[in-house]
């Protein structure tokens, strides 16, 4: 009989149990994924608690995310039977900045400093940038803080990057500005978010006596994801663990997947070198996924090469499940739709939403998802990120369409007015606010009025004119070429595009994939009114509702977590392999991209369903998309195909041949490809199909009236939504 308080370690395996136990010295869990290292790490924390080696503020737990923290601290409370407080546990940032505030005097900050958040970061580096006369058009700020922030990664103070580390930026004096970078932030008591980790290793190994706190508060250190800290954070940990020793790492070297923000997997390799006498455990048995999501997991990652080699086999009882799904669409709004029907059907069968993600390679696949799942009416999040109609850039280009599309609107005028800066400050705006009040009439025609007199100073005059001007161009081009075109050109043209073309942070490639991905959506409505009228409804969409949801994220995103059933779409090369990995070449970041799909196979415990479109839109063009070579890696036996041979047929053609409809076009190529050739061919309309005058529905649309048809495309007069033209399978006979 389990004695009460120790029968958490029934739960475990014996290599599990034994890396519970060996609590004292170094120790390292290598094994991949699934196997229970979090588990382990939470048991152990517990277990060390229960036998009263240490009180709980004694052991200092590092996870990777604040999600991961909270999840071990409702762990450790369930083991324990009552709260767990006063725990240093956290996230290395979040622990870090506790740390920091009991010891600021010593880089020069009181406890009170502030943390910057990026915009400011920005704003003070291009100052320190002005000041040194640098030209910030040569040497944008982005890129020097880029370039500051590998610095910080990688433990180095201005005093210790040495002329070898120097960076050619900034005309050679990449260091000059850094350190004159860090002078501000300190007589402004304040610290960015690299500084957190880096000032406190700073600390703890320029101050003995700090560091010998540190070892008699930490008896046991405990670290979840070893495998993708940088190397501040591995310094940082090293100074901490030489206290007692007792540190214990988990990692899997298939799941670093963090290599772009400086995480040196190497670390997991040097362990035993820098711990001598450390004990390693492996676990090889999964506990979260069936026999045949392993084995696809595990076919696929043997494909790389710099591993250290682990054996993973299924732990579970009722391992045989079904077959890993591989679904080829022809298009992403047919991605969307499998996946929406599936989700329904799950749902059918009992399983609950909060049981099901979506885990996609770049965040803006997500709005095909969300569209498809709001039209359902089924509850979702997007964890690590906002809703795609939230993210700032795409509210900045919704407000340039909704002036596009009515001068008066005064709300969206303002938020774009100096977006690019156009050098319209508030002297300006306020000038405007003015008139519009005074004359009862819109913002943007009060502007406009200023623009033309000498009330407005010179600069902001000749700003808004251009400005004005860009607005009657971009109207007349959307009559002519339609609201695509015009969309796309207004984004370039007013700077706005340029804008994050100019920006070096990591998310600005992101932002730009988000703009192209909302032309694309624009495309798939008639006019831009009907456009923005969808995005008012989408934005809508209860929020506050209760229950489980649908869980929508990236890849990078999903680390550590679990789901019954796991949708990973948009395998084709470009997306995933992704373009910018593929462009870099070598093998490297194609195994760390190999490695992501590792991680999001591994997330699902009955059901993976992995799926790619044969086409995608390309500012309204339509291209045909190659699958994935990860595909190709998967273990044919364990695997399920469906859905056609769209894939069969897109693979034939090598090049991504674009389809020219003569010039944009929302057309989609389907039927082209079934005949196998490559230009649009005019076809009559088939027998069976929808009569003119025939009563329809369709699924975005509505009830409508078919008035015209053509080939397999309708045009329909809707009830709600207008004239629109959509393809005769998505509308229903009513
Ligand atoms: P990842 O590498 O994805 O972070 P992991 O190695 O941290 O995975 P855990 O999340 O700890 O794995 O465990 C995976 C699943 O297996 C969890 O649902 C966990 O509760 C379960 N599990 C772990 N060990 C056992 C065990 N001995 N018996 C039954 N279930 C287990
Ligand atoms: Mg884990």
């Amino acid at each position: 009989l389990a004695i009460p308080g120790t029968d958490y370690l029934a739960k475990l395996n014996p290599e599990q149990r034994e890396a519970v136990e060996t609590v004292d010295g170094p120790l390292l869990v290598l094994a991949g994924a699934g196997t229970g290292k979090t588990r382990v790490l939470t048991t152990r924390f517990a277990h060390i608690l229960m036998t009263r080696r240490a009180f709980p503020n004694r052991v200092l737990a590092v996870t990777f995310t604040n999600k991961a923290a909270k999840e071990m601290r409702e762990r450790v409370s369930a083991i324990l039977g009552r709260p767990a407080e006063g725990l240093w546990l956290g996230t290395f940032h979040a622990l870090c900045a506790r740390m920091l505030r009991r010891h600021a005097e010593y880089v020069g900050l009181t406890s009170s400093f502030t943390i910057l958040d990026t915009d400011d970061q920005m704003r003070l580096l291009k100052q320190v940038m002005d000041a040194a006369a640098l030209d910030l058009k040569r040497w944008p700020a982005q890129g020097m803080m880029a370039v500051i922030q590998r610095w910080k990664d990688r433990g180095l103070t201005p005093a210790r990057v040495t002329p070898a580390e120097d960076s050619d930026y900034a005309n050679n004096r990449a260091r000059q500005i850094y350190e004159d970078y860090q002078s501000r932030l300190r007589a402004l008591n304040a610290a960015d978010f690299g500084d957190l980790m880096l000032h406190m290793t700073e600390i703890l190994r320029s101050q003995p006596d700090v560091l010998a706190q540190y070892h008699r508060m930490f008896r046991y250190i405990l670290v979840d994801e070893y495998q993708d800290t940088n190397t501040v954070q591995y310094l940082w940990l090293r100074l901490l663990a030489q206290g007692h020793h007792n540190i214990c790492c988990v990692g899997d070297d298939d799941q670093s997947i963090y290599s772009w923000r400086g995480a040196e997997v190497e670390n997991i390799l040097r362990f035993e070198k820098d711990f001598p006498g450390a004990k390693i455990v492996r676990l090889e048995a999964n506990y979260r996924s069936t026999r045949p999501i392993l084995a696809a997991a595990s076919h696929l990652i043997a494909k790389n090469e710099g591993r250290l080699g682990k054996t993973l086999r299924t732990g579970r009882n009722d391992a045989e499940g079904e077959k890993v799904r591989v679904v080829s669409l022809w298009d992403s709004e047919e991605e969307a739709r499998m996946v929406g029907e599936r989700i329904e059907q799950a749902q059918r069968k009992g399983v609950s939403l909060g049981e099901i993600a979506i885990l996609v390679r770049a965040g803006f696949q997500t709005r095909s998802f969300e569209e498809r799942l709001i039209t359902l009416g089924i509850p979702y999040r997007v964890v690590g990120g906002q809703k795609f109609y939230e993210r700032a850039e795409i509210r900045d280009a919704m407000a340039y369409m909704r002036v596009l599309h009515q001068p008066s609107d005064d709300l969206a005028f303002e938020r774009i007015v100096n977006t690019p800066k156009r050098g319209i400050g508030d002297g300006a705006l306020q000038q405007m606010h003015l008139g519009a009040r005074e004359q009862g009439i819109p913002l943007a025609i009060a502007a406009e009025r200023l623009a033309r007199t000498e009330v407005m100073r010179a600069k902001p005059r000749t700003a808004m004119r251009e400005l004005f001007d860009g607005f009657s161009r971009w109207r007349a081009l959307m009559q002519r070429e339609g609201h695509v075109v015009a969309v796309a050109t207004m984004l370039d043209e007013s700077g706005y595009t340029e804008m994050w073309k100019q920006d070096k942070s990591a998310e600005a490639p992101g932002r730009l994939e988000n703009l192209k991905e909302l032309v694309r959506a624009i495309g798939e409505f008639a006019t831009l009114e009907g456009f923005l009228e969808h995005v008012a409804l989408v934005m809508e969409n209860d929020e506050n509702a209760e229950g489980a949801r649908v869980s929508l994220m990236t890849l990078h995103a999903a680390k550590g977590l679990e789901f019954d059933l796991v949708f990973l779409p948009g395998w084709e090369e470009g997306l995933f392999p992704h373009q910018r990995a593929l462009d870099e070449g070598g093998t490297k970041s194609l195994e760390e991209e190999r490695r992501l799909a590792y991680v999001g196979i591994t997330r699902a415990r009955k059901m993976a369903v992995i799926s790619h479109a044969a086409n995608r839109r390309v500012y309204g063009n339509w291209s045909a998309a190659i699958p994935s070579r990860f595909l190709e890696e998967l273990p044919p036996g364990e695997i399920e195909r469906e859905g056609g041979g769209a894939a069969q047929r897109a693979r034939m053609v090598n090049a991504p041949s674009v389809f020219t409809h003569g010039g944009i076009s929302s057309q989609r190529p389907a039927r082209v490809i079934e005949a196998g050739a490559w230009e649009v061919k005019e076809r009559p309309a088939r027998a069976g199909a929808m009569p003119v005058g025939q009563r329809v529905f369709h699924q975005k649309f509505g009830y409508g009236r078919v008035t015209a048809v053509e080939d397999d495309r309708l045009e329909v007069d809707f009830e709600k939504a207008g004239q629109k033209r959509v393809l005769d399978r998505f509308v229903e006979k009513a």
